[in-house]
């Protein structure tokens, strides 16, 4: 059984760009794939039709069973909660602090606004801070996120993520604005998401050594054709 199932995806922008040309692929449960290629090549392009942050020109994309491609609405609102975004640039509320920014995942990123806090109960608040703490930001729970490093920015954006118990994350560009240590405490949680709890992840990288490092199987796209898909150790510099 396939958790995701791409068929025949392409993405047009107008009518000059094809970001994305009949690029089909499956994952499997538990997977750990990067998806690699230069710049512009159309990998940010595909996270976002996967959870329909964009629409799709062409083919299918089926996540759970579910045809994503067709949802609209209040059913495809469900449907995201079950796929974590994580971005290059955070896509934090830098005002509000670490907990208001977890706690603000769960309402699947609808609107921002201060007060945040009492529209949870104790419950809700006390698994967000458990959350916080397993990515090791305990002792940053109420700090404002204009306080923190980019890697402990990007962390938060996995703890908001992780709130809304989703069964695959896709991680656009997680450490392109990181430095080499802040890229391997990022690296090494999704790995650790992925293998302790189960998460599935899609994780597009520019470097390719990264993906070798990390990743099950590695997905190459160049100019919105899939290139690749296999073992990391079967790619060649032609790739
Ligand atoms: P990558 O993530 O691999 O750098 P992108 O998916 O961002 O690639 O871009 C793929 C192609 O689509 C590029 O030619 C880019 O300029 C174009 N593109 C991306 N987003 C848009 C957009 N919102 N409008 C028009 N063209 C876009
Ligand atoms: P990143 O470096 O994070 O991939 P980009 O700089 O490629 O981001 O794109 C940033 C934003 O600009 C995205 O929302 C993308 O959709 C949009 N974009 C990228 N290329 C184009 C384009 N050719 N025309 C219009 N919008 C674009």
């Amino acid at each position: 059984m396939h958790l995701l199932q791409v068929d025949a995806l392409t993405k047009r922008y107008g009518h000059e760009t094809l970001a994305l040309n009949e690029i089909s692929f499956d994952v499997r449960p538990g997977e750990f794939v990067a998806i690699i290629g230069p710049s512009g090549a159309g990998k940010s392009t595909l996270l976002r039709c996967l959870n329909r942050l964009i629409d799709i020109s062409s083919g299918q994309v089926h996540f759970d069973g579910v045809n994503v491609s067709s949802l609209r609405g209040t059913a495809l609102r469900r449907q995201r909660t079950q796929i974590g975004m994580i971005f290059q640039h955070y896509n934090l509320v830098n005002r509000l602090s670490v907990i208001e920014n977890v706690l603000h995942g769960r309402l699947g990123y609808k609107g921002t606004f201060e007060g945040i806090l009492g529209l949870y109960n104790e419950q809700e608040k006390q698994e967000a801070v458990r959350i916080i703490e397993s990515v090791g930001l305990g002792e940053q729970i109420y700090k404002r996120c204009d306080q923190l490093s980019g890697g402990q920015k990007q962390r938060v954006g996995i703890a908001r993520a992780l709130v809304q118990q989703p069964k695959m994350l896709l991680c656009d560009e997680p450490i392109a604005s990181l430095d080499p240590n802040s890229s391997k405490i990022i690296m090494d949680t999704l790995r650790e998401i992925n293998q302790n709890l189960g998460i599935t992840v899609l994780v597009n990288l520019h470097q390719v050594d990264v993906a070798l490092r990390y990743a099950d199987r590695v997905i190459g796209i160049k100019r919105g054709q899939l290139v690749f898909d296999g073992d990391p150790n079967l790619i060649t510099d032609q790739q």
